[in-house]
């Protein structure tokens, strides 16, 4: 038997990295208000006393616009296969729109039953929560429909409660003390491009990638990385450096905080920005980068 599954799919920014790490109560998925972050499809397991499930971010399906996009997008779908429970994640303070009506035709196709799940109602009234349900469920014939509060966590219980029962039981796969099975060379690299992306201008941050050059720990238990910070212009370089390196540094700064919190241990942080023209249209390149 194998670990159930649980698929989180939605528009971009609708808050399926929140919630992930709201499950998990640790720092999995980076979360950004710019939209489509998360590039790569991160496990996270959830593990308690008799349930034990493994959540997959699903980066967020969009029109394509360019070779990354469409890599995402195949991503996004084939997540969907094979899966125990999908949880389609929906924003409150937006209208149903095209992009989820495309999603909703997605999931017609899906054998797993999907749940509704509307999130941010701390952003609205009662009213607007049972409007929106209420459209929703006219689209299609949801498992459960739950609303919810990724930010504040509310009703995240309840959430997680229902997606036990609704698990088929296996036996426990992971062993306890593994909170997720991302390596930490990947967290590491999310850390770092979502403190550039927090601390760069509008243009910049899409055209961004990070890529571990080395990651070792000492007898002391200190680890040394080194990352290379790869942009698309020169001009970009130049903005992700800053007036005297006062943008890099501000970002390996917070990038390097968040790390040892993260590992627990003393880190040395070295960020190299690097120029490769066009890196999101170059097979080769995207694929040294981990995208497949
Ligand atoms: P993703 O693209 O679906 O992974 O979305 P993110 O998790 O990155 O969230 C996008 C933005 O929505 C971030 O700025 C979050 O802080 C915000 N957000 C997520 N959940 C909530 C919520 O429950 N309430 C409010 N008000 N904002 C939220
Ligand atoms: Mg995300």
């Amino acid at each position: 038997m194998k670990i159930p599954t649980v698929a989180l799919v939605g528009r971009p920014n609708v808050g399926k990295s929140t919630l992930l790490n709201a499950i998990m109560g640790r720092k999995i998925a980076i979360t950004s208000d710019k939209p489509q972050t998360t590039r790569n499809i991160i496990q996270g397991i959830y593990t308690d006393n008799d349930s034990q499930m493994i959540f997959i971010d699903t980066p967020g399906i969009h029109k394509p616009k360019n070779r990354l996009g469409k890599i995402l997008n195949k991503e996004a779908y084939i997540s969907m296969d094979d899966v125990d429970i999908i949880l389609f994640l929906v924003d409150i303070t937006e209208n149903l729109g095209k992009g989820d009506k495309f999603i909703i035709e997605a999931l017609k196709a899906q054998k797993a039953p999907v749940f509704l799940v509307v999130n941010k109602v701390d952003e609205n009234t009662h009213e607007r929560v049972a409007k929106t349900l209420h459209m929703y469920s006219k689209e299609y014939d949801f498992k459960e429909i739950i609303p919810i509060s990724a930010l504040r966590g509310k009703n995240v219980d309840t959430l997680v409660n229902l997606m036990i029962q609704n698990l088929p039981e296996g036996p426990q796969f992971y062993p306890e003390d593994m909170i997720t099975d991302v390596q930490e060379r990947f967290i590491v690299s999310e850390i770092v491009r979502e403190k550039a992306l927090r601390n760069l201008r509008d243009e910049v941050p899409h055209g961004i990638a990070v890529d571990i050059i080395q990651m070792k720990q000492n007898e002391k238990g200190t680890y040394h990385i080194e990352v290379d910070l790869i942009c698309e212009k020169t001009s970009h370089k130049g903005i992700i450096i800053g007036k005297n390196g006062a943008v890099l540094k501000k970002i390996g700064e917070t990038a390097r905080y968040e790390i040892e919190k993260l590992l627990n241990a003393k880190v040395n942080l070295k960020i190299w920005v690097k120029v490769r023209k066009e890196w999101r249209d170059n097979n080769l390149l995207l694929k040294e980068l981990g995208y497949k």
